[in-house]
């Protein structure tokens, strides 16, 4: 029988050597950017899902990759090794598909990175997946059964299978948190973002597929925490209430990503927290710019700031994301920042540094400007790391005003004071507290 095995490359990665030290210090930094870095591993999972039963396959996470990692999955003696990464660990990616190529191990890449630059995966790669994986996935077994994979497969971004596949959740062994998609990509477009389009146009997933996918992980762990691996959940058309009911019906708890709209919508605020909603992650983005493609997204921040609290005022904690170093940043404008966040009542906080993102149109910007640091490989597009030089500041003054806010705003009294807001939040949410309502 031919075996594949998958692996997916994740983890916290920050380049900068003294941040690095200083954030695995501070008390909130290092459960946000973990939490950032974990990538669900659900595109390869979802793969296996799809396998003929002539195949067999394994799984391997990422904390495996530290020692004798390639001899680790030798042992599964795979005909196929599939191989997903995302921008900062994509050139650990490539170092390991080339060392399962010298033991003549046929190997394959795909993912959002790969798909904006499949030229230079293919220098390490046997084959290359172009866009989702799904649409070529069964062609792509077959040549490697006939020994005959092609250099390249290429969804195109309205191809997609007909129906969804379940995802092998089994694969990922016994974790605490699991992640489930309830859809692709994003109606919006912030010329920063990565997830929205790259992959495939936007998709919500049927209601049905849902149900059957909180069964399985139910099956597997009663009390999972899961992540909805959405880029933007409420953003679409669905059905909120039977998407509720769905949820409720499962009785997990469970957090997202969506914009700040959702603070607008009665009907989602009466019933986010009695489905399991227990947080929510929300981009207010940076306070010196305004990106284009962020249409209805870009309102004032009082505004934003109004929805947020209203989704708090629901039971829910919303974890309020900046960026730091757009267009127009300079000393002063992180320091009211700083501020800003110091006094914010956001349960929870992300600041990274902007990313140009390959593939996104803030890249080609900096690209044509000559401002990307040629330096700088991709191993530094962590979010942590400046990549750029910003148009009022030098490299070092963004660096340095980023780890000064960095040990601010996860400093222990922040840290302590962000806690304490969350605790008073959970305490309005029904399904945590149901006594209290
Ligand atoms: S709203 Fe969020 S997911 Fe959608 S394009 Fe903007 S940043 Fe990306």
């Amino acid at each position: 029988m031919p075996h594949v095995s998958f692996i997916t490359l994740s983890g916290f990665r920050i380049h900068k050597p003294d941040l690095l030290e200083l954030g695995l210090s501070l008390p909130g930094f290092q459960d946000r950017a973990s939490a950032l870095s974990q990538l669900p591993a659900l595109g390869l999972i979802t793969l296996a899902g799809m396998l003929p039963e002539s195949w067999t396959s394994s799984y391997h996470s990422p904390v495996e990759t530290q020692n004798g990692f390639v001899e680790l999955v030798l042992r599964d003696q795979p005909d196929l090794v599939a191989i997903s990464a995302l921008t900062p660990s994509v050139t650990e990616a490539y170092t390991l598909s080339d060392s399962f190529r010298v033991q003549h191990v046929k190997t394959v890449i795909g993912g959002l990175h790969v798909s904006t630059c499949p030229d230079e995966a293919s220098q390490h790669a046997d084959a290359v997946v172009v866009g989702s994986g799904e649409p070529v996935w069964l062609e792509l077994l077959a040549d490697s059964e006939r020994q005959n994979l092609k250099p390249r497969y290429i969804a195109g971004r309205n191809q997609r299978t007909a129906e969804w596949s379940m995802p092998r959740f089994d694969l990922l062994g016994n974790v605490q948190r699991y992640t489930l998609q309830t859809q692709r990509g994003c109606p919006l477009a912030c010329d920063f973002c990565a997830a929205s389009r790259l992959i495939e146009q936007f998709r919500e997933k049927p209601a049905k597929n849902i149900r059957q996918e909180l069964a399985a992980i139910k099956k597997l762990k009663k009390n999972a925490l899961v992540e909805l691996a959405d880029d933007n959940t409420f953003a679409g058309e669905r059905d909120v209430h039977e998407f509720f009911d769905i949820l409720e019906e499962a009785d997990i708890r469970w957090f997202t990503e969506a914009d700040w709209r959702l603070g607008e919508r009665p009907e989602i605020l009466k019933r986010l927290a009695a489905a399991g909603c227990v947080q929510i992650l929300t981009g207010i983005e940076s306070l010196v710019f305004r990106y284009p493609g962020m249409a209805q997204k870009n309102v004032e921040l009082n505004r934003m700031i109004d929805a947020c609290h209203a989704i708090q005022e629901a039971g829910v904690c919303v974890n309020g994301c900046f960026i730091l170093g757009a267009q127009g940043e300079t000393e002063e404008s992180i320091d009211r920042l700083t501020q800003f966040l110091l006094e914010s009542t956001f349960a929870e906080l992300q600041v990274t540094l902007q990313t140009p993102f390959p593939g996104t149109a803030l890249y080609r910007r900096l690209q044509q400007s000559g401002r990307l640091l040629p330096e700088r490989d991709w191993s530094f597009y962590t979010l942590f790391d400046v990549t750029y030089q910003p148009d009022l500041l030098s490299v070092e003054q963004l660096e340095n005003g980023f780890q000064e806010m960095i040990q601010n705003v996860y400093g222990p009294s922040a840290t302590l004071r962000r806690k304490k807001i969350r605790r008073d939040i959970w305490r309005g949410n029904s399904r945590l507290y149901p006594t209290s309502n």
